[in-house]
């Protein structure tokens, strides 16, 4: 029988702690911030950025959405974000991504203090990374930080295994790929130029997808003979208006032993784990 490994009760099982640390640091003076500059009106990212907001608020922190003009320069928008990322009282800074046309070459991590990165993207942390392992880290990426999370709830181990993680960016599978590592397992990163990777994909014991292509996994990529766990991270909207995974859910359920499903799988940890890094960066405070 396939497992599916929900969000939603690592969710649970994990916000009574959240919230109580959030009290903690409320008892203390402190009130945990978020600061998220949204630039232009994509519809996606004002339903991440809302997300984002409502779970922060739910938790009794705090969290404020700086709206930045579309066709702002990059002069101002860079300007901008170092005097609101200045402001005495922010705990964590990030700015949502994608950026229009005229700022998508800028480094967006890298405007931000490595101090208030809870995304982990600033090169610092993500250098951090490389060296240090999940607790350790000063902040992990979030999506990466979410996927181990999800493993450890769900006890499928890590440690020996081989994990082939599809997709290379640096939000996802770059980060997680190291963090992996960092947890004893064998990691192949693929990406758009691997050749035959359903030479990668049937020895894992993990697969993980992260590439922007719906359905793009199928039971070709795998290996009946093994109890194969998928990890969808893709989020693509059919015409339709329809979530979609990267993996072909339908395809491939009745040939794995466990599978994430979207939406309700890896995304809401996304946000869990953006959580989690804020509060650290609150109690560093203390
Ligand atoms: P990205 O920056 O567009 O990178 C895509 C990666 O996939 C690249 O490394 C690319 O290879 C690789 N790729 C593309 N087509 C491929 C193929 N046919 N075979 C093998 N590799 C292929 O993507 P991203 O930002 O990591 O996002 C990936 C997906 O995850 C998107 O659907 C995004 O919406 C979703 N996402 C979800 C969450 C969440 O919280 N659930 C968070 C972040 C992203 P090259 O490097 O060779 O071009």
């Amino acid at each position: 029988m396939t497992r599916i490994l929900y969000a939603h009760p690592i969710k649970e099982s994990l916000h009574l702690s959240l919230k109580d640390t959030v009290q903690k640091l409320k008892n203390s003076g402190v009130i945990p911030w978020l600061r998220v500059v949204l630039v232009g009106k994509d519809p996606a990212s004002q339903i991440y950025t809302k997300n984002k907001k409502k779970f922060i608020e739910g938790l009794g922190g705090k969290c404020d959405i700086i709206h930045i003009k579309e066709d702002v320069t990059e002069q101002s928008f860079k300007s901008e974000v170092k005097s609101l990322s200045s402001e005495k009282g922010v705990h964590g800074f990030l700015i949502q991504l994608p950026l229009p046309k005229q700022l998508s070459h800028i480094d967006a991590g890298n405007l931000i203090p490595p101090s208030l990165d809870v995304d982990g993207l600033n090169s610092l942390n993500m250098g951090e990374l490389l060296k240090e392992d999940i607790h350790k880290s000063s902040f992990c990426a979030c999506t990466p930080k979410g996927i181990v999370t999800l493993l450890d709830y769900y006890d499928i181990p890590i440690e020996g295994k081989e994990i082939c993680v599809i997709g290379r960016s640096l939000i996802v599978g770059k980060p997680l790929s190291v963090l992996l590592t960092n947890r004893n397992g064998t990691v192949t990163l693929c990406h758009s130029k691997t050749e035959n990777l359903e030479r990668h994909t049937s020895k894992a014991d993990i697969i993980i997808v992260a590439i922007g292509s719906p359905k793009f996994l199928k039971a070709h990529h795998l290996n009946p003979n093994k109890q194969q766990a998928i990890i969808d991270v893709g989020i693509n909207k059919s015409q339709q208006g329809k979530l979609l995974g990267d993996v072909d859910f339908e395809n491939v359920k009745e040939s794995v032993a466990a599978i994430t499903p979207v939406p309700g799988g890896v995304g809401p940890l996304t946000i869990l784990s953006l959580a989690q890094n804020l509060l650290q960066a609150a109690e560093k405070t203390l």
